[in-house]
């Protein structure tokens, strides 16, 4: 099978689509902006929900389940909530279909009294919970999580990094002190830090959000950003400190142990879907998919090979036998023994599925005592014992784990760049691209200037302290340099 996949130096974009079509994660669908996601699409957001959802609860917090259906009158409560939601709405209207000459029209007299809004996000429909379930102290923090689909009417989507319906996980929380509420912003940041380097081996900067690229409705919005192979930025993940903003819209007021009533203080958090395609364009080559071990759904497959059926009995014994020994340490395996298909065919299917290791195992194996080893991510390959093959599986995995990391963060590194001059900064942003890190004035007007001007955005004001300077296109003073790039 000669795979389809387009270089990446050739045209990045036409790259990542074949990746996801060869990959078979994900299909495009009827409808523009929606994606059907395949089994291996899903099985690998499967396993990035099992790590979230443990460290979630891990710091504390409860799934729950809320509407996907939100009030029109909810949405406008908050008023710069429906502001940053107002123009990317599905809304329904009517209820009812019936038959027309073309097939079927919507009947005009099943108009809905109160429209409805399919959830964008869910603060609104939860807060109005919020206000039934909160009235003293005691009744604080209430710590919750969702995992849901939501549905944002985004005009340019691109498959996994931004699509019309999503899914994704959103935190909801809510707390008695403004310190606490802030402390929960910052600890799941953290916590998504931690999901995309251990996990996705995907490196992050942390920071916070300029006024113009913050959450509607939110005070703070803290983020997770990282640099892909085509150099451009990736929000990955948002963790937002409402304030008392939502508590005031929807009147959730708590009795103090002064006995005093006080609105309720909020946090948010998301990550989505997204996140695969953030996988995608941080690890995969020209070859296809390249996963991580650690949330690869498949981590090794063994393709036995044969010429006679005695060959075959011995050969699927043996391979048998070492499957049941990397089960026990836990290795998710699976034996390719379709007799449809040659082996190279196997590979490369394999390959550009992502699986980060491949054993290969003959009759000459079984005369030797041999094992063929083959990485997914450097290409290498081994011939190695038979005896202690399951831990050395097992290491070789938690290297390519860690190697992966090292090899982004040296890659994305190595596209950073600090700037102190506006020249010095259209110059990087055109040819080089990249993270670039700049003295910014913070006022709205700069970064808008910048942005029409090189199309580079501030991605965060980093969390980590930088050195006072002046602003490369005012002269104005700053207090440190902030992350600019342009991004997804
Ligand atoms: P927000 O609620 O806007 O802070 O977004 C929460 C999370 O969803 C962030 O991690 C975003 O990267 C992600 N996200 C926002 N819009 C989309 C979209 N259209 N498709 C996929 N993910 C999205």
């Amino acid at each position: 099978m000669a795979k389809k996949i387009t270089s990446k130096d050739e045209d990045f974009s036409q790259w990542y689509q074949d990746i996801i079509r060869e990959g078979k994660l994900a299909d495009h669908s009827p409808v523009r902006g929606c994606m059907v996601i395949r089994p291996n699409g899903y099985a690998l957001w499967e396993n990035m929900q099992d790590a979230l959802d443990q460290m979630f609860k891990d710091t504390g917090h409860e799934n729950a389940y809320f509407p996907l259906f939100i009030p029109k009158s909810f949405l406008s409560k908050e008023a710069q909530h429906v502001e940053g939601f107002a123009k990317e709405c599905a809304v329904v209207t009517h209820s009812r279909l019936q038959s027309s000459d073309d097939g079927v029209e919507v009947d005009p007299d099943s108009k809905l009294e109160e429209e409805l809004i399919v959830r964008p996000t869910s603060e609104t429909i939860i807060w109005d919970s919020y206000r039934n379930w909160i009235q003293s102290y005691r009744d604080l923090p209430i710590l919750i999580n969702q995992w849901a689909n939501v549905v944002r009417w985004e005009m340019r989507t691109r498959l996994f990094l931004r699509t019309m319906e999503f899914l994704w996980q959103e935190g909801h929380t809510a707390h008695a002190t403004k310190e606490e509420a802030v402390d929960e912003t910052k600890q799941m940041l953290e916590v998504y830090r931690t999901f995309a380097e251990e996990y996705m081996a995907m490196p992050v900067v942390t920071g916070v959000k300029t006024e113009s690229e913050r959450f509607a409705g939110a005070v703070d919005t803290y983020c997770i950003e990282t640099l892909l192979q085509d150099n451009k930025a990736l929000q990955a993940g948002t963790s937002h400190f409402l304030g008392q903003n939502f508590a005031k819209a929807f009147d959730v007021k708590f009795q103090s142990s002064e006995g005093q009533h006080e609105y309720v203080w909020a946090t948010s958090w998301g990550v989505s879907t997204r996140l695969i395609g953030g996988l995608i364009m941080t690890h995969s080559d020209d070859q296809g998919l390249v996963l991580p071990p650690k949330l690869a759904p498949n981590q090794v497959f063994i393709v036995p090979i044969w010429k006679s059926d005695e060959q075959k009995e011995q050969v699927l014994d043996y391979c048998h036998e070492i499957m049941d020994e990397l089960k026990e340490l836990n290795v998710r395996i699976k034996l390719d023994h379709r007799e449809n298909m040659s082996p190279g065919w196997k590979f490369n299917e394999h390959e550009a599925a992502g699986i980060p290791l491949r054993l290969t195992i003959g009759p000459r194996d079984l005369e030797n005592n041999n094992v063929e080893l083959a990485r997914r991510d450097t290409g290498n390959k081994e011939i190695v014992d038979r005896e202690g093959i399951a831990q050395k599986v097992a290491n070789l995995l938690e290297t390519i784990q860690d190697k992966l990391f090292e090899t982004a963060q040296q890659r994305i590194q190595d596209n950073t760049h600090s700037v102190d001059s506006y020249d010095e900064f259209k110059e990087v942003i055109e040819n080089e691209g990249g993270f670039v890190y700049a003295h910014w004035d913070g006022t709205a007007e700069t970064e808008e200037k910048i942005k029409d001007e090189t199309k580079a955005t501030i991605r965060c004001i980093p969390l980590e302290d930088g050195e006072e300077g002046e602003c490369m296109v005012t002269g104005k003073p700053s207090e440190q340099k902030v992350l600019f790039a342009r991004a997804y």
